[in-house]
């Protein structure tokens, strides 16, 4: 960047991110430094630069058009131009931007109006609108299935409220509506039926949090199958990682799941219903009053109670064992609100007294004699391994605490599992044997509404979790984007310089390997003196030593805790309180408690508290082999400007990117130690961790053999539910952990679209003249040489591979249009 008199630069902003300023002289600074005086709209200011700088703190201002609808287009490809561009977009009410691949999408907090069944059928014509649009990308996904007969995933991501569980409705509904059904006006009632898992599923596992007020906790990948003729026959939910402590516990301002707010609120005009459920209003109950806003402006749960029965109903969830789902909800409320109390001042056993009418109440409705219950909750069972006969066991009192703790994970377990059958109802509805549809499906489109990166001021296993899940989904985004690509560069014979993609297979190997981080934590818990510590310690000694921190670094502990770890995500450095790791990957329900459901009178509490609820298996339905012929969602005009392509160089260089180089190649190592892992001696449970690990590995082998398409969910606002308010750093911060400015540098070294010969001389052999055409018939390669060479005169926009013709960003665009004047 020259930085002479009069240059107009961004300057990178503390408050900003990056606020435009005038170049106003340059002087030498200390060292290799220049000292450069600007001119901005808050004064004059001086900073120095050098050439080592990993982010400079100036950039290349632009003053071309900001109103390019794919951010690949952009002459300038940096941060600010990259912002300003959204930013200007945001405030001309688009939401949507394409930046190649991806769509980013802008929580607008507005009602927009782009959501009508017409914008849907336009999107869905023989002559679709070019803006960016999420009905765009499911377009997308639809024609892959109906022409290259291809599975389909859509992957929705981004941070708690930036519209992931909207846009996943949106994509439910433009393919409800656009699907191909005998009449177009009219949507089947399988496609209805999958719409109306939409409510069922946010009453029983949304709640309103601080950052949403229908915050979903829990991730879900829906698969929605189609028949040979393309037209929907059925779906299939698989879900992630229920959030297991809202059900007793909910932080200032937060609630519990919908559906207690909306049976209590429902129940105030069924009164025998709620005379059997012996059920008060929300505030009475203590997994419900904890937030202490059991009331929401502008929030009917009554009203949304009648949403979620009928959509119950007409996914075949009928009238009784809707009733028996009440009473087990009831049942967890009466559950929480037994009072624990200690026995006398100088005895530290808990008590439950025998008359306590929500004891009696709980155990009523669970079928479970009040007697057994009492005592099951205050007492625990003892016994190491597995107990082979009733005299090895040891039965102790628990405290008033440690019983308060055991009887909410009782709660927690039962609504886990309700959980967990709920959505083993559902796909038995969605994808009946009986009804032939699973036989009929052919294709499935899958959609992704899964937590993005998470960095909190504190963060716990969850968020360990939730990142580790997004490790693997940017693992998958960076195979899909590059090293896919590169390969095919490869095949084809094309000589296109190797693009350095990142690769976090590191990091993941680190987390999921057989001596990784989730091994570590396995293990620990299956120790009988194992210990939050004790993991941390094993983790410094297994994971930090070869590794120099490049991707974990340990800290001390503290006296408040058992300290804290730090992973080198893709994303960024995440710090995690070890604290709580081994409890939450336990996720382990006393043996009393089980006892105590496996023995209920209630066959409907038995069959939701003992039955087989591994998840179901949707039909396996196999990818055609062949290549997609993947387009980028919208071309471009303009050539690849000489400075993305440095500045993409350069940000490798500068270690910007971080590269598998900087990784030891012999990952992971040849362990040592941890003999236990080789040989447990305990029984082994399963974990939280490990379940979780086995179902994000699943979820993996599907999407990979799918096309994939990513919408990046961004929230703008700085403050909740500010309508079209856009904060830059806010925006900034989330464009970086979606990886979205790092391919978006790294794409436009490449060639995203790329054609079959015979498809490409098929659509422009109009491009030229007709004796040329006659080419075709013997020669499609030499064919669409001859178009290329007609029409697009830098000969860098394209290359001629040995099966394909590979094209630039814009080139497909451009020969679009001028294909659309002669047509
Ligand atoms: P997430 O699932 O990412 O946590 P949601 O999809 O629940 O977030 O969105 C949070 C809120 O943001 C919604 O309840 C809605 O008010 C608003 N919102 C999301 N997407 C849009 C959109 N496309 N247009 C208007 N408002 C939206
Ligand atoms: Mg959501």
């Amino acid at each position: 960047m020259k930085l002479e008199t009069g240059t107009r630069v961004w300057l990178r902003d503390s408050v900003h991110g990056w606020i435009g300023a005038a170049v106003t002289g340059t002087s030498a600074g200390s060292k290799s430094d220049e000292l450069v005086h600007l001119r901005t709209s808050n004064g004059p200011t001086q900073i120095a630069v050098n050439n080592t700088d990993d982010h400079p703190p100036l950039r290349s201002f632009t003053q071309e058009q900001n109103f390019v609808d794919d951010l690949t287009q952009l002459h300038l490809l940096n941060e600010p131009n990259l912002l300003i561009t959204l930013r200007s977009r945001f405030e001309r009410r688009i939401i949507y931007t394409y930046s190649g691949l991806v769509l980013v999408a802008l929580n607008p907090y507005a009602d927009t109006s782009i959501y009508s069944n017409d914008h849907i059928l336009h999107y869905a014509s023989d002559n679709p609108p070019s803006q960016p649009h999420i009905y765009s990308v499911a377009r997308s996904a639809y024609d892959g299935i109906c022409n290259a007969k291809r599975n389909q995933t859509i992957i929705v991501s981004g941070e708690s409220g930036a519209g992931k569980t909207v846009s996943a409705r949106h994509i439910m509904r433009y393919f409800a509506v656009a699907g191909k059904t005998k009449d177009k006006n009219t949507i089947t009632s399988t496609e209805e039926r999958i719409l109306a898992t939409n409510p069922v599923m946010e009453a029983f596992g949304n709640a309103k949090t601080l950052r949403n007020s229908n915050s979903s906790r829990f991730g879900r990948y829906l698969q929605i199958y189609f028949d040979d003729k393309s037209s929907i026959v059925g779906a299939h939910i698989r879900i992630f990682l229920l959030e297991r402590s809202r059900l007793v516990y909910q932080p200032h301002n937060e609630r519990n799941t919908h559906i207690f707010y909306q049976l209590c609120a429902g129940l105030k005009t069924d009164f025998s219903l709620k005379r059997e459920l012996k059920l008060g209003s929300a505030d009475e109950y203590n997994y419900l009053n904890q937030g202490q806003c059991s009331r929401l402006p502008g929030v009917d749960d009554a009203f949304n109670f009648d949403i979620t029965r009928r959509a119950m109903t007409s996914l075949g969830i009928d009238n009784s064992t809707q009733k028996q789902i009440f009473r087990l909800l009831a049942a967890l409320l009466h559950l929480g609100n037994i009072e624990i109390k200690q026995t006398s001042s100088t005895r530290q056993d808990a008590s439950v007294s025998i008359t306590d009418s929500s004891l009696l109440h709980a155990a009523e409705l669970l079928g479970i004699s009040a007697i057994a219950f009492q005592k099951g909750l205050m007492h625990k069972t003892i016994g190491v391994g597995r107990i082979r006969a009733e005299s090895e066991k040891i039965v102790t009192s628990l405290n008033k605490d440690q019983a308060t703790t055991a009887r909410d994970s009782l709660g927690r377990h039962i609504y886990t599992r309700l959980f967990d059958w709920l959505v083993i109802k559902l796909n038995s509805t969605l994808l009946s044997k009986e009804s032939g549809a699973s036989d009929s499906a052919r294709q499935f489109v899958g959609v992704l509404d899964i937590y993005g990166f998470e960095h909190f001021h504190k963060n716990s296993f969850e968020q360990f979790c939730i990142n580790y899940a997004n490790e693997k989904l940017q693992q998958e985004f960076y195979n899909h984007t590059f090293k896919l690509s590169q390969e095919e560069y490869d095949r084809e014979g094309l000589k296109v310089a190797y693009i350095n993609y990142p690769d976090n297979q590191p990091c993941i190997e680190m987390i999921e390997s057989r001596v990784g981080l989730l091994a570590l934590l396995d293990e620990q818990c299956r120790l009988p003196a194992g210990t939050d510590a004790g993991l941390r310690t094993k983790m410094d000694e297994m994971l930090r030593s070869p590794y120099k921190k490049a991707l974990f670094s340990g800290s001390k502990s503290n006296s408040l805790g058992a300290g804290a770890f730090t992973v080198a995500h893709y994303a960024q450095d995440v710090t995690y309180d070890v604290d709580g790791f081994l409890e939450k990957n336990r996720d382990s329900v006393p043996e009393e408690h089980k006892n105590l459901l496996n023995e209920a009178q209630n066959s409907f509490v038995k069959e939701v508290c003992t039955a087989d609820l591994t998840p179901t298996t949707p039909p396996s339905i196999v990818s055609t082999p062949t290549q997609p012929l993947k387009t980028p969602l919208q071309a471009v005009h303009s050539p690849p400007s000489r400075s993305s392509v440095d500045e993409l160089s350069s940000a490798f260089s500068k270690g910007h990117i971080r590269s598998p180089s900087t990784i030891p190649p012999s990952w992971p190592p040849a362990s040592p130690g941890s003999p236990s892992l080789s040989a447990p001696t305990l029984r082994k449970q399963p974990t939280l961790g490990g379940t979780f690990k086995m179902s994000l590995n699943n979820l993996m082998t599907t999407i990979n053999d799918t096309d994939t398409h990513y919408i990046r969910c961004i929230k703008p606002a700085n403050q909740e539910n500010a309508s079209w308010s856009f904060d830059n750093q806010k925006v900034l911060s989330q464009l970086r952990a979606s990886g979205v400015l790092e391919t978006i540098r790294i794409s436009r070294a490449g060639y995203p679209s790329k054609m079959t010969f015979d498809k490409f001389v098929e659509k422009y052999d109009i491009l030229i003249s007709q004796r040329e055409t006659k080419l075709k018939s013997n020669n499609d390669r030499k064919a669409s040489f001859k178009i290329l060479e007609g029409t697009i005169t830098n000969k860098t926009l394209y290359a001629i591979g040995r099966t394909k013709v590979f094209m630039r960003v814009g080139v497909l665009a451009h020969l679009d249009k001028l294909r659309s004047i002669l047509l």
